[in-house]
């Protein structure tokens, strides 16, 4: 519509606004589930016990699967809910805000690899793979860092080779949530070292737990996110049938940004979670610990750091739900979904050290818990690109707009 539009237009700019900014009765519904489940599960006792065992919390996962908690995008034909993008973020938003690692191990136990296996996979290796992952019988992994590729993947070192009905796959990959525990594996790599760009050389294989010249070591001493395993994959000529490839040759590069524009909304739905129960077990803090012989919510420096809390993680949420709602519309934007990945991670930091510093000293204690909402928190800054790199994607939108 131009403004020529509106000269002998008596009501030029259609109806009131139709923007709805609340969520369906069916998503209030998923909230209430999920906020309930959570919270009876995920208890301060056992978050404790996982973020010192750094173990995979492998019978909750299987609770959580079980009520669909762990399948919302998955189509009901191959076992899930046939929802979107933005169900699971309400899921991971809740279950992050009981329990930072407890929430996130659980959220990422299928990676949404399925997703991938639905845009890209033929009908036998959806039939195949996607059932168990939605009911939560089998974990997933998914590889494309190395030891010398993080932030940028556009060359992979770990190579794939035809040899006959079989591809060979030798290199290794760093970093990789669910290496030891999962049973399915998408592994990114280079099928033609000749291309240029060399992305146009990639491809994504599945391979699965205990196929031989496969091994997975698991990673100890991570900072947060500790019931969430992470380790490294070592590929020593393994063999993966030629049925194994998902889509086109070529492909594995595109597939996987594609990928992140999903990943990177639920990683910020993860941000949004951890400053939220943060900032609620700062705000009951608040209320009840007496300083000078009135609740320290009185003083104005701990009042107004509670509304900056609130306004950070207000903004960051509708951020979320818009790249989410654009997903789930079949319109992804990247630059959206950056924006909303980046600024949740550091709206989560900022808020869960906000958090130590309205309990003081006891913040710093494990007991009181918000220091593990902190250490949690930084991983939402790192994975899925790091900050740097959503702000890369950022500029590159930005300079299209000229
Ligand atoms: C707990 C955990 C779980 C993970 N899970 C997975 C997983 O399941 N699968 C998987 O494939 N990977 C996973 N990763 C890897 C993660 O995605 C990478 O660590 C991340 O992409 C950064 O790569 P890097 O660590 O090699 O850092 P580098 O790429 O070496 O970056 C180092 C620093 O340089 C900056 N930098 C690099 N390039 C640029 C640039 N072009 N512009 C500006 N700044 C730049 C980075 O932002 C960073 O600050 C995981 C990592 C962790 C810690």
């Amino acid at each position: 519509m131009s403004y020529e539009h509106t000269k002998h237009n008596p009501k030029p700019f259609g109806e009131k606004s139709k923007m709805d900014f609340k969520l369906t009765p069916e998503q209030q519904e998923i909230r209430k589930a999920v906020k309930e489940f959570a919270e009876k599960e995920f208890t301060p006792e056992l978050a404790l016990e996982f973020d010192q065992k750094e173990e995979f919390p492998m019978a909750l996962y299987k609770k959580a699967a079980h009520l669909g908690f762990t399948s919302m995008r998955i189509p009901e034909q191959y076992g899930g809910q046939g929802l979107g993008v933005l169900e699971d973020c309400i899921i991971v938003e809740e279950m992050c805000r009981a329990e930072p690692g407890i929430g996130v191990a659980i959220s990422l136990g299928n990676l949404m690899i399925p997703d991938v296996l639905l845009k890209h996979g033929n009908e036998e290796q959806k039939k195949k793979y996607i059932p168990p992952l939605a009911r939560g019988d089998k974990i997933a992994a998914a590889a494309f860092t190395e030891p010398e590729h993080g932030s940028d993947i556009t060359r992979m070192d770990s190579t794939a080779v035809k040899c006959g009905s079989e591809w060979s796959i030798n290199g290794a990959k760093e970093f990789i949530t669910n290496a030891t525990t999962a049973d399915t594996f998408i592994l990114l790599c280079q099928t033609d070292p000749s291309c240029q760009p060399t992305y146009r050389g990639q491809s994504i294989f599945i391979a699965e737990k205990g196929m031989p010249g496969l091994e997975a070591t698991k990673l100890h001493g991570k900072m947060g996110i500790k019931p969430c395993v992470t380790g490294s994959l070592a590929m020593s000529d393994l063999k993966v049938p030629e049925t194994n490839v998902i889509g086109e040759l070529g492909r594995g590069f595109y597939y996987t940004l594609e990928l992140f524009d999903g990943t990177r909304i639920t990683v910020a739905a993860q941000a949004v979670g951890m400053a939220q129960g943060a900032f609620e077990r700062a705000l009951a803090y608040a209320k009840t610990r007496k300083q000078s012989g009135q609740p320290i919510i009185n003083f104005q420096g701990i009042s107004h750091k509670l509304a900056e809390m609130a306004i950070k993680i207000e903004s960051a949420r509708l951020m979320m739900y818009k790249a989410a709602w654009l997903y789930d519309k079949e319109k992804p934007n990247p630059a959206q979904t950056s924006m909303a990945k980046a600024y949740a991670g550091r709206v989560a930091m900022e808020v869960t050290d906000d958090a130590i510093q309205v309990f003081g000293g006891y913040g710093y204690l494990a007991d009181y818990h918000v220091e593990r909402y902190h250490r949690c928190a930084k991983i939402t800054e790192l994975y899925e690109g790091t900050s740097e790199i959503q702000k890369n994607t950022i500029v590159g939108y930005l300079m299209k707009q000229q």
